[in-house]
């Protein structure tokens, strides 16, 4: 999985690269990451945050602190969730795996949050399930 990755926001304003490896790549069914995605699940995967460069728009970043040390971070401009960030895990940042450009040649890896699943989707994989985190 150690490459290089480019991603980007929906406008483009927002560029960064990611040199390294993911940690656990999930579908993350919890309500704070429906509201910000709002989708039925976010898709996330930590990368580690001295390989991530952002390469333009730090000026149209803004952060949104959805619980105590958790900030989500999005593209002012167009809204495009990008990654998370915990103050109590300053080496991580959780990227949102659909900003990616660069095709990718692995999977999400599990279901967490399922007691807080959409109520309108059916999980169809055989991924665990997670009632929270695992
Ligand atoms: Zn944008
Ligand atoms: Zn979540």
């Amino acid at each position: 999985m150690t490459g290089t990755y480019s991603g980007s926001c929906l406008c483009g304003g927002v560029r960064y690269e990611y040199r390294g490896d993911f940690g656990q790549f999930i579908y993350c069914h919890c309500v704070k990451c429906r509201k910000a995605q709002g989708t039925a699940f976010g898709t996330n995967a930590p990368v580690d945050v001295a390989g991530f460069k952002l390469l333009q728009g730090e000026a149209l970043l803004k952060a949104y602190e959805s619980s105590p040390g958790k900030q989500r971070v999005f593209c002012a401009n167009c809204g495009s969730p990008l990654y998370s960030r915990a103050a109590d895990k300053p080496g991580l940042l959780r990227l949102r795996m659909g900003t990616l450009d660069t095709p990718i040649d692995f999977k999400p890896q599990a279901h967490n949050f399922v007691a807080s699943k959409a109520e309108w989707y059916d999980i169809l994989d055989g991924l665990p399930q997670h009632a929270e985190r695992p």
